[in-house]
């Protein structure tokens, strides 16, 4: 099943589409029991389908991408957050700050979480996986280096393209692929098989240091191949299963 987010009457709400142009809308998250309410609503611009109370992101993840940025396999998952202010939706534009010189794409396979997880089994965390997407994890790569933190290079207002909308039906956890294109040319091919910390043992991970709540959403790395974004270009994030998040990059105004 797919679930997006929309503006109604100036109320973000959920839904489900039912064509092309039209969505199904819903009472409240569907991972806390949303039902239809009979509404129906255009789905000409869809927002971020997704209500974290945090984004929880991995760092290197895929060993192949932590070696190609000379860094060492990590022997725990490496853990940081974005924002929420971070977060567009598909189509929206990735806006390039003047602070950085060097911004690049991290396509990744995103997890939304349907269950209140604390100190969870890999078991309990696999159950939990309520849906998937696909996100782009934008780094200022400069800055990124330059701090002790990530919180400034990873957190630009737009540098958090989530969607197109949310997939329930993921498939096993460990055989999602995720390819992502800029201008059409393929720059990274993953799949979560290739993960150093598989999708539960990340969740349950996570769950040791802090509660994940349902509408959380953990990204889990990105494979080898990223580069840099310039104005003018478009890159696509695919996952399987799911579909193509799409943003087009501009310069800051
Ligand atoms: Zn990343």
């Amino acid at each position: 099943m797919r679930y997006v987010r929309l503006e109604v009457s100036g109320v973000e709400r959920w839904g489900t589409p039912s064509s092309d142009e039209v969505v199904r809308l819903l009472d409240r998250a569907p991972y806390d029991g949303g039902e239809e309410t009979g509404e129906r609503a255009s789905s000409a611009r869809l927002l971020p389908p997704v209500d974290p109370t945090k984004i929880v992101c991995v760092g290197r993840n895929y060993a192949a991408h932590a070696r190609e940025l000379g860094n060492e396999v990590p022997s725990e998952p490496l853990l940081f957050f974005k924002p929420r202010s971070a977060l567009i939706g598909s189509g929206e534009a990735i806006v390039l700050p003047r602070e950085s010189q060097r911004i690049e794409h991290e396509g990744e396979i995103a997890i939304v979480v349907g269950r209140r997880l604390r100190r969870a089994s890999e078991d309990e965390a696999a159950r939990a996986v309520f849906a998937i997407t696909a996100a782009n994890d934008v780094t200022a790569r400069d800055l990124q280096k330059k701090d002790v933190q990530f919180t400034r290079g990873k957190g630009f207002d737009t540098f958090c393209p989530i969607g197109p909308w949310i997939e329930t039906e993921t498939g096993p956890l460990d055989g999602i692929t995720v390819e992502t294109r800029v201008d059409g040319v393929i720059r990274q091919r993953g799949s979560s098989a290739s993960m150093i910390f598989p999708i539960p043992t990340l969740l349950a991970y996570v769950s040791s240091i802090m509660t994940l709540v349902p509408g959380d959403v953990v990204l889990t790395g990105t494979p080898e191949g990223v580069g840099p974004l310039a104005p003018g270009q478009r890159v696509e994030v695919e996952v399987s299963g799911v579909g193509v998040l799409s943003s087009p990059v501009a310069a800051e105004g």
